[in-house]
Formats: C-alpha cells, structure tokens, sequence
C-alpha cells in the first residue's frame, strides 16, 4: 500500500467523521432550539396581577386591561373594572 493511499484514506475518514459529527450537533441544535422555542416572553406575561378592587390575583393575559391615566390597571373581571371607573369618580 502506498502512503498516499493512506493519506486519502485518512482524509476520507476525517471527511466522514466530520459529516457524522457535524450532523449529530445539527440535530443536538434542533433539540435544543426547539426547547428553548418556548417564548420567554410569555412565560413572563404569565405574571399574577392584583386587582385593585377586590384584591384578587389573575394572570396578566387573562386579566381585564384598563388604561388609567398612564398605567394599565388589571382586573379580575369587568364588573371590577366598572366599579373601579365608578370610583374614580367623575374623572374623564
Ligand atoms: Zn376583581
């Protein structure tokens, strides 16, 4: 056997090597992409709120959005959104 046959064989091998370890970590990044595919941001919008009316804690995306002055005030439901307006008084 010549030596450049090996070298081929040698080049060969790490050619193959290199395929079969670069696609493991392509399908390791998928995995990993797809975990992380979870938005961050909506685990964040998951945070509780407290209604200022009855006290009550809901999950932001479920809660009831009044913008009050410049804040967004969170409630429970629309009946504490009514009666949070009634209380404002005669404001707006
Ligand atoms: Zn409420």
């Amino acid at each position: 056997m010549s030596p450049i046959k090996l070298v081929v064989i040698a080049i060969l091998l790490y050619i193959g090597y290199r395929l079969l370890i670069g696609d493991w970590k392509k399908k390791g990044a998928e995995k990993s992409e797809q975990h992380s595919d979870i938005p961050r941001s909506e685990k964040v919008a998951d945070v509780l709120v407290e209604d200022p009316v009855c006290h009550k804690l809901v999950p932001r995306q479920q809660a009831i959005r009044l913008k009050h002055k410049k804040d967004i005030v969170y409630f429970c439901s629309e009946k504490c959104c009514d009666l949070f307006v009634s209380q404002q008084g005669d404001k707006e």
